[in-house]
């Protein structure tokens, strides 16, 4: 999930201060955001509440199911349009993508209401840890389910490097190595580490990424076909 944290409060003023905005309407998100208490109920209600203290009007609030699903946002949006043209302004409580959906889907000037930190695993209520780059060529099968490019500080494909010391991590000096961990996983898994992992494909991760399932499958059934014919032929 993408992991958020509550943006300075003083910034969101200064974007409304910035528009003249007096009128806000709030939108929070039902997936992410609500599992890492950013951007569900309670925290519209509590950043409602702020800016009533700071002299906005709130004209409504709303959380969709997932606010980067463009086809669902625009259906709550939709829901909510009176509340929304009474307000000078949208602010969300979401990650960037949520935010850059909620903007597409309205035509007030929308604002972030929260800052997106990094893809995360939940490992406990509240408790977050990017394991995860989404770096679009996967090295988990040669590291033992364990990411060298997120958990290792300086990204190494191969290590450990020069300042492991007693297993432990030179730059994160409370953690293991991550490649003293991989390691071991290998050996206890009776796994050979690789003498080298290759250098990754960094175009693979281009910007911006898109990916259409529907492409991909028309492509995949155009080969099945291209190679049913060529069989026949
Ligand atoms: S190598 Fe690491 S960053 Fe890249 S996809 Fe795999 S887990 Fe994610
Ligand atoms: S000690 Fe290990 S985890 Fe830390 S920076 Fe060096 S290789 Fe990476």
């Amino acid at each position: 999930m993408i992991i958020t944290k509550p943006r300075d409060f003083s910034r969101i003023i200064a974007n409304l201060e910035g528009i003249g905005a007096k009128r806000v309407f709030l939108m929070g998100c039902g997936q992410c955001a609500t599992v890492a208490k950013t951007g569900g109920e309670p925290e519209l209600e509590a950043m409602a509440a702020q800016l009533r203290d700071a002299g906005y009007e709130v004209t409504g609030w709303a959380v969709g199911e997932v606010a980067c699903h463009l086809g669902g946002t625009k259906l709550e949006t939709r829901k909510r349009v009176g509340d929304i043209a009474a307000a000078d302004a949208v602010l969300v409580l979401s990650c960037g993508a949520g935010v850059q959906t909620v903007a597409d889907s309205v035509d007030r000037p929308v604002f972030p209401g929260l800052e997106s930190v990094f893809l995360g695993n939940v490992i406990r209520a509240g408790v977050f840890e990017e394991r995860c780059q989404t770096c679009g060529d996967c090295v988990l099968d040669l590291t033992a389910g364990i990411c060298p490019v997120t958990t290792c500080p300086k990204g190494l494909l191969n290590g450990p490097c020069g300042g492991m010391w007693d297993g432990m991590c030179e730059v994160l000096t409370d953690r293991e190595c991550a490649h003293v961990r991989i390691r071991r996983r290998l050996a206890e898994q009776g796994r050979v580490a690789a003498k080298v992992v290759p250098p990754k494909d960094f175009s693979a991760k281009l910007k911006p990424g898109s990916l259409s399932l529907r492409e991909e499958r028309r492509r995949d059934a155009r080969k099945r076909h291209d190679v049913t014919q060529g069989g026949r032929s």
